[in-house]
């Protein structure tokens, strides 16, 4: 059985979690991820935030920096550390 998604996966899957594009297996593999590492947990919520953010009306300060302030984190994460 192949139903253990990696953290890089996580990282893919990421927007069209969001977006409730996943199809109902990828959504469920992708959440049992989640029960299992909270580091993804933490990426998740934040890029919720993040996304939540940029779809407000005035998005001048957040564009670029809090994407890349995410990817520096979630690296990390990858790192194990
Ligand atoms: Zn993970």
């Amino acid at each position: 059985v192949v139903d253990d998604v990696t953290c890089a996966e996580v990282v893919e899957l990421i927007t069209a979690y969001l977006e409730g594009r996943l199809s109902g297996p990828e959504r469920a593999r992708l959440e049992a991820h989640l029960g299992e590492c909270p580091g993804c947990v933490t990426y998740v919520e934040q890029m919720r935030v993040t996304v939540a953010a940029l779809r407000t009306p005035s998005p001048d300060d957040l564009d670029g920096p809090a994407q890349d302030d995410l990817v520096r984190l979630f690296r990390d994460h990858l790192r194990g550390t």
